[in-house]
């Protein structure tokens, strides 16, 4: 990786921030006022991504956020908006691709004991989530049929065994590095024997190399969902490609209590970009509703990332203590407000 715990102890470290839409401008304000009480070594380089700064520029990203990424190779990023059907293509997806950030790994744990919105008491499960292929990187077309000139739609979607070998390696490595146990390998190979069997086929190969370290299964997607309702506590690290991975992460946040609680990290070779799972939430923008503990728990994964994993555990303990004793935001069953919520975690950061 890029920054080395040795560069960070001597000065701070650019990071490009994009307050992204909807919600996300305010959660980047909460999470920036956290940091900031962290002492965390970041030098923000704000820039501006997509649909908003696209209603005002006509372009969803622009050439100076582009130009801070490329210098800075890591950011944080608050949702962007992607319309639906029509409109500009997934900037989030367009990030991903352009900038090789293969792996996307989303770590979810039970932080709420007993709530009554979290399903179970003991989830610690990580998906990692091939993040540049797949049905997220096809070509679509319309087709005539029926005397319809768009009655048929046609989704091309591609895998690589080259980019199906990286990511279940990094899973396992990811499962070595972090003290983990098992890697479930999650496919539709059944149905899809191609795009899904190569996956399965060079995941089971990358798997025989770790045996003996790590512990290696397999499940089909459907069956995958089920059982992470029924008895998540069998699951440990997944990984698996990019729609899959998608609908489990949401999936696995519903077990902890939600969206709201859910960090990610957009990892590639030399650069990185951490967000929250969670999309702009248009139904709560303005509105100082939003719980902004998922884009805060992405920052303390950036933290790991440039080695001050004292900080980082500080910021974990900080956010963990203040939801077991609230205040809480909505969405986790409280009352209080985004800005409220942010001050009880500073006053932990700082007393
Ligand atoms: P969403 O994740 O924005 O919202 C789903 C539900 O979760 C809503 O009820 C919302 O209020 C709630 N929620 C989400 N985050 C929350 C938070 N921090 N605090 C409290 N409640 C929260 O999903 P959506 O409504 O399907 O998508 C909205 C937009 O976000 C779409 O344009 C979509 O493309 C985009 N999106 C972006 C990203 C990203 O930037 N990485 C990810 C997913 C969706």
């Amino acid at each position: 990786m890029a920054h080395s715990p040795s560069f960070m102890a001597t000065a701070p470290i650019p990071v490009t921030l994009i307050a992204g839409d909807g919600i996300g401008p305010e959660i980047t304000q909460a999470t920036k006022a956290v940091l900031s009480a962290l002492k965390a070594p970041f030098a923000w380089d704000e820039q501006h991504a997509g649909a908003e700064i696209c209603e005002k520029t006509g372009t969803p990203l622009p050439e100076e956020t582009l130009k801070s990424l490329e210098t800075t190779r890591l950011a944080l990023k608050a949702p962007l908006a992607t319309p639906s059907g029509t409109g500009f293509r997934s900037i989030n997806v367009t990030l991903r691709q352009k900038f090789d950030l293969y792996a996307n790994i989303r770590p979810a744990r039970t932080l709420i004991p007993q709530a009554d919105l979290a399903r179970y008491n003991d989830i610690d499960i990580v998906l990692i989530r091939e993040n540049i292929e797949g049905y997220y990187a096809a070509r679509e077309y319309y087709l005539p049929h029926g005397g319809d000139p768009q009655g048929m739609a046609l989704s091309a979607g591609y895998t690589t065994r080259e980019e199906c070998r990286r990511i279940v390696t990094h899973a396992f490595e990811y499962a070595l590095a972090h003290g983990r146990k098992k890697v479930t390998l999650v496919h539709k190979a059944n149905i899809l024997k191609y795009l899904s069997g190569l996956f399965l086929e060079v995941g089971q190969d990358v798997a025989a190399s770790y045996a003996g370290r790590v512990a290696y299964d397999e499940r089909i997607v459907d069956a995958c969902a089920m059982q992470l309702c029924l008895n998540p506590s069998q699951f440990d690290v997944i990984v698996t490609t990019n729609l899959f991975g998608d609908i489990l992460s949401d999936q696995i946040s519903g077990l902890t209590g939600g969206l709201g609680l859910a960090p990610g990290a957009n990892i590639g070779e030399n650069m990185a970009i951490f967000e929250a799972v969670h999309g702009s939430a248009p139904n709560l923008a303005g509105q100082n509703k939003a719980n902004p503990t998922a884009l805060i728990l992405a920052s303390a994964l950036m933290l790991d990332h440039v080695g001050q994993t004292a900080l980082a555990t500080r910021l974990r303990t900080a956010i963990q203590e203040t939801l077991l004793s609230g205040p809480r935001t909505a969405d986790i069953g409280g009352t209080a407000t985004t800005e409220e919520f942010t001050q009880a975690v500073i006053s932990r950061l700082t007393s």
